[in-house]
């Protein structure tokens, strides 16, 4: 254990700081091996000063930019900058480029960690998005984000500058390989194989422009009335190493939503298998309980009867998250772990980090009361960056994952129902993922 005498000026932002200090403590990569105090007259090891630089112990640079009230087009003229730690790249977010540099010289570290770890973690610019950076869906727009524009998202920037850090002061670390979380948004249980539905598909193949040998598939689904989206017996995975979650729709009204009747044979089937499995079973909140407290406490109840187990654990359908409103909510409900901070049109980490951390409450200026395990890669968000093309997503799979053996945590989102919209695009989702699963 270390113990870390940090010293700093900032009074303003101290609350800020502390969130981030604590992060960086708890970060499942440190695993509890140093220990930051303010206080002088406890026993230290070593002291990090902030912001002003002393004879005696580290310096980190402080910049004044995130631990800021003023928000005003602040954050959309970050630009970052590229520095070196071993094998490691590592980046800032800064408001002017340089060129690239080493990491930390002469135990002076060369860019502000504190706010770059604030910046990513907290979710600041999603915090204060502008309207016109909004979706269809009032969520910021992933290309406006900051990690998105800089090309940074398939990389954990700030598990990446944790271990340089903690490295740097002389916690020997040693690489830790990545760990795999497995889960499933349950959206639609029953894929309709009717004449309307059937040709409403191969209406959006044509339209599309997707593969053509899709169009048989479909048909053949058809005329067995073969329900393709029941995958649970082979989906649903009986291995008791890994850590497995299951959210179920249950509710809803918007053109997003499918939910599906819960008390059928079908589901309690279903139902048993998760609880055999060992599977963790959690609500996922219907598109408009995003800011609507009552509906997701009638769709959490609805959940509880049929499971008979209390719920805790929760990912909003079409990942639509307030920062202002759902945080609150969930809390309210008794949710003790969210992962709905993951992009919907891509793969890679939102926040920087794959490992659960708690949000941070710009009302309060105080940490949330429930863990944020980030949601980073997702079958649907894949296609829709490959477009179903499948050289493209065989590339990105491999590829990704090849770059990130190391330093992290990956959360999976699998549905049932897209193992089907890839067989019909001769994508083999199902073999690379029962590869998956015996890899871990
Ligand atoms: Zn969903």
């Amino acid at each position: 254990m270390i113990k870390i005498f940090f010293q700093d000026k900032n009074t303003i932002f101290k609350a800020r700081i502390d969130y981030v200090l604590n992060f960086i403590e708890s970060h499942p990569l440190i695993e509890n091996k140093l220990k930051f105090s303010r206080n002088a007259t406890l026993a230290y090891d070593l002291t990090c000063n902030y912001g002003t630089p002393n004879s005696d112990g580290f310096f980190i640079p402080g910049q004044d930019l995130i631990f800021s009230n003023n928000h005003q087009n602040t954050f959309t003229n970050l630009v970052t900058n590229q520095y070196t730690y071993q094998s490691l790249k590592l980046y800032s977010v800064s408001s002017e480029k340089e060129g690239s540099a080493i990491f930390i010289k002469n135990k002076e570290f060369q860019f502000d960690i504190i706010e770059t770890i604030f910046f990513h973690i907290s979710r600041i610019e999603e915090w204060y998005c502008e309207d016109r950076q909004l979706d269809e869906c009032n969520m910021m727009k992933s290309a406006e984000q900051f990690l998105v524009k800089n090309q940074l998202y398939h990389l954990p920037v700030i598990d990446h500058l944790i271990f340089a850090f903690a490295n740097a002061i002389g916690l020997k670390l040693t690489p830790q390989k990545t760990t795999f979380r497995i889960t499933h948004d349950i959206d639609e249980v029953f894929q309709n194989p009717s004449l309307f539905s059937t040709i409403r598909r191969t209406g959006g193949i044509l339209w599309r422009r997707q593969k053509l040998s899709a169009i048989p598939k479909i048909w053949s689904a058809h005329f067995h009335q073969r329900n393709e989206y029941n995958t649970f017996d082979w989906m649903l995975s009986d291995q008791s190493n890994i850590e497995k979650c299951i959210y179920f729709l249950v509710g809803g009204t918007t053109r997003y939503d499918t939910p599906y009747p819960l008390d059928t044979d079908e589901m309690k089937t279903i139902f048993r298998l998760c609880k055999e499995r060992n599977y963790q079973i959690g609500i996922h909140p219907s598109y408009d309980c995003w800011r609507n407290k009552e509906l997701l406490k009638t769709e959490k109840e609805r959940l509880e009867q049929q499971i008979n187990l209390p719920i805790i654990i929760s990912r909003q359908h079409y990942l639509h998250f307030d920062f202002k409103k759902t945080p609150e909510l969930l809390i309210q409900n008794k949710i003790q772990e969210d992962s709905s901070i993951g992009y919907r049109d891509k793969i890679g980490f939102r926040s920087g980090t794959g490992f659960g951390y708690r949000l941070y409450n710009f009302k309060n200026e105080a940490p949330f009361d429930f863990v944020e395990v980030p949601l980073i890669f997702m079958d649907s968000a894949l296609f829709k960056e490959t477009d179903h093309d499948l050289r493209k997503t065989t590339e990105q799979w491999n590829n990704f994952l090849a770059e990130n053996k190391f330093h992290t945590k990956i959360t999976f989102n699998f549905h049932n129902s897209r193992f089907y919209d890839a067989h019909i695009n001769k994508i083999p989702l199902k073999k690379w993922y029962q590869k998956l699963l015996s890899s871990i």
